[in-house]
């Protein structure tokens, strides 16, 4: 198995791979002003096992086009979506969300959780609003800076994981440039971290290293994780995710 498959076996059975939560889910969906008063086309990008395409299936009258890489999680999405009764208003697509298929004005709504760092903020915000009609809606979570200055050793790791990492007022400044208005932002509280993510993922940990037969790759998988949240705890106060909210002009 390569690292890859590894990290895929560890994240498969996890409610969510990455930060977040279904109060702030619907937090976002108010934001947007999203209600059961309309049909709505969604597209959920990069949706991983679908925490966020349920709670949209479930809380709006919505056809939604469910979009990752891996058909793994898609796999698994569907299992889930079967499991709440929202399964006929989902439709899954296996493909990179640089290269979507669908058609300019298509959807009402695109929602990306966690996902869009990568092709990039700017890249995916510029490359996704054709695909949105006028007048709609933009939900996007990305990592973001909360303060103007932070420790150095922060800067430099992220830096090199993902340098488009910035303050909300440049993210926001993006969404303007690219022709969309914003509309709200929120940043996900430490639950969504945590309780969310980060304590499920290291409780899976030792059973994920017995089913690899503790072989050095996964070690260094589950090491990789745990220097991530090692250094989410010391400098949670100075980054977190920025749940960005926009109209589409
Ligand atoms: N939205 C989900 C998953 C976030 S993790 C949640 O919040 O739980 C990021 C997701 O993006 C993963 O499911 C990963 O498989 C997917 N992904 C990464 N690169 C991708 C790409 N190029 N195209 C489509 N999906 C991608």
């Amino acid at each position: 198995m390569d690292d890859f498959q590894l990290l895929i076996d560890l994240h498969r059975t996890a409610e969510r791979q990455g930060p977040g939560g279904g109060a702030e889910t619907k937090r976002a969906m108010e934001l947007a002003g999203l209600d059961r008063s309309h049909p709505l086309k969604i597209a959920d990008i990069g949706c991983g096992t679908g925490a966020s395409t349920i709670l949209l299936a479930k809380e709006l009258d919505a056809e939604i086009t469910a979009v990752d890489f891996l058909s793994e999680f898609l796999d698994e999405l569907q299992a889930r979506a079967s499991k709440h009764g929202v399964a006929d208003r989902i439709t899954v697509l296996n493909c990179s969300m640089d290269a979507l298929p669908f058609d300019e004005g298509a959807f009402d709504v695109i929602w990306s959780e966690g996902a869009v760092y990568n092709m990039g903020f700017e890249a995916g915000i510029s490359a996704w609003s054709r695909f949105l009609r006028p007048g709609g809606k933009l939900i996007v979570s990305e990592i973001t800076w909360l303060s103007a200055k932070r420790p150095e050793a922060l800067q430099s790791h992220w830096q090199a994981e993902y340098p488009e990492i910035d303050v909300a007022s440049t993210k926001i400044g993006l969404l303007e440039r690219h022709g969309y208005s914003p509309q709200g932002y929120f940043v996900l509280p430490e639950h969504c971290w945590l309780e969310n993510y980060y304590r499920p993922m290291q409780s899976r940990f030792d059973v994920f290293l017995e089913r690899h037969g503790q072989i050095d790759q996964a070690k260094a998988v589950v090491e990789v994780e745990r220097h991530e949240i090692a250094l989410y705890e010391k400098y949670r106060n100075y980054y977190s995710y920025g749940v960005y909210v926009a109209k589409k002009m």
